[in-house]
């Protein structure tokens, strides 16, 4: 069997899990979060730099490798396994979420979604057939199916419509799909409502997914809002599968979203907040730019052993970040991915142990969170 899902151990007291994905380019240890490589690049990473920080799987986005280079180039280059050199696990997304987020719509029907490119202004016909055709080119050993995304706050309405499409378009996603090796997984929409989530969960968990996402989150919500359709959301789902909240977020909310039965993560946030100069570390969150960090010889973070902390001063990357250097945005994005990987690893080694409350606990103390 090409993929497979292991649950190793969950947590005594919250019900977290500890497991390990399996992909035709290696494990993923979960709970996990993959670095996001929108270009078929982390930005400002190596690949090297990327596996160094403990990285198991990084994400694609279909959108922009689509438009450009093309999924055709992609392909002949090797697919993006190839194209990029990273010889680990790598899902794509489907191209959903910024499509609809890119503000360039110009027709949603059953059918498709019609839109601008932002590099040439093309009108380009997105059907969940080519989404994975596209996806089927690049290689990744995930492939997301398209959902139509509602930008919340949205009437009623609109947001069962769209949760709807997408579940057909989610049963003509894997109609379509020819490929053995990549697996496929389904998304839950349903804005911030219970009832259409639990509805959308159950009828794309009726269906023969390798595993399931939860979307449409993190758009603006308020964190609690995010964890309630969590929660209601991760019981409908089948256990012996993964499960994927998309683009998820801070290091509090991955972990109160493991508590609530979340197995997978990506974000921009370590790389996008490190490259403006923001760095998460065990005594909260540090702006680099801050005139205080001018002679400070101590590392960002006393406690990292990534490239960055065990070789440079905060005095140093500050005037990195000062002088507009390039290697500012790598060394701190490259900390902060070493970062959210060790809250991670934490995150797994603590439901292992049955004590994940307890590391939580610690965690928010140390951040400043009550
Ligand atoms: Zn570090």
């Amino acid at each position: 069997m090409t993929f497979r899902f292991q649950l190793h151990h969950t947590d005594a007291d919250t019900g977290a899990r500890r497991g390990t994905f399996t992909t035709p380019h290696g494990p993923v240890e979960t709970p996990g979060f993959m670095p996001v490589g929108t270009q078929g690049t982390v930005k400002g990473l190596t690949i090297d730099h990327v596996a160094s920080t403990g990285a198991h799987m990084i994400l694609g986005n279909t959108y922009h490798l689509g438009l450009r280079p093309g999924h055709q180039t992609v392909r002949a280059l090797g697919g993006l396994h190839a194209m990029s050199g990273w010889e680990g696990p790598i899902l794509t997304d489907s191209g959903g979420f910024q499509v609809f987020s890119l503000k360039g719509i110009n027709k949603i029907s059953e059918h498709s979604v019609v839109f601008r490119s932002h590099i040439d202004g093309a009108l380009i016909d997105l059907t969940p057939e080519h989404s994975m055709e596209i996806q089927e080119s690049l290689g990744s050993d995930v492939a997301m199916v398209l959902d139509h995304v509602v930008a919340l706050p949205a009437e009623r309405d609109e947001v069962q419509q769209a949760m709807e499409r997408s579940i057909r378009w989610a049963k003509r996603c894997l109609e379509y799909a020819s490929c053995g090796d990549q697996a496929k997984f389904a998304i839950v929409q349903g804005g911030l409502d219970v009832d259409l989530r639990v509805q959308c969960a159950r009828e794309l968990a009726a269906m023969n997914f390798e595993g399931y996402a939860v979307g449409g989150l993190s758009v603006g919500e308020t964190p609690d809002e995010m964890y309630r359709i969590t929660a209601a959301t991760t019981p409908e789902l089948p256990a012996e599968k993964p499960r994927y909240l998309m683009g998820v977020g801070r290091p509090i909310d991955l972990l109160e979203s493991i508590v609530r039965g979340i197995d997978l993560f990506d974000c921009v946030m370590p790389t996008r907040n490190g490259r403006n100069g923001f760095a998460f570390t065990d005594s909260g969150p540090i702006k680099i730019r801050n005139a205080k960090h001018k002679t400070d010889t101590s590392p960002l973070d006393d406690s990292c052993d990534c490239l960055t902390c065990t070789r440079h001063s905060r005095g140093y990357l500050r005037h990195l970040f000062i002088a507009g250097e390039m290697l500012g945005p790598t060394l701190l994005s490259l900390h902060n991915l070493t970062y959210y990987q060790k809250v991670m690893r934490g995150a797994r080694e603590a439901i292992q142990a049955d004590r994940l409350a307890e590391y939580i606990a610690t965690k928010k103390s140390q951040w400043g969170i009550t």
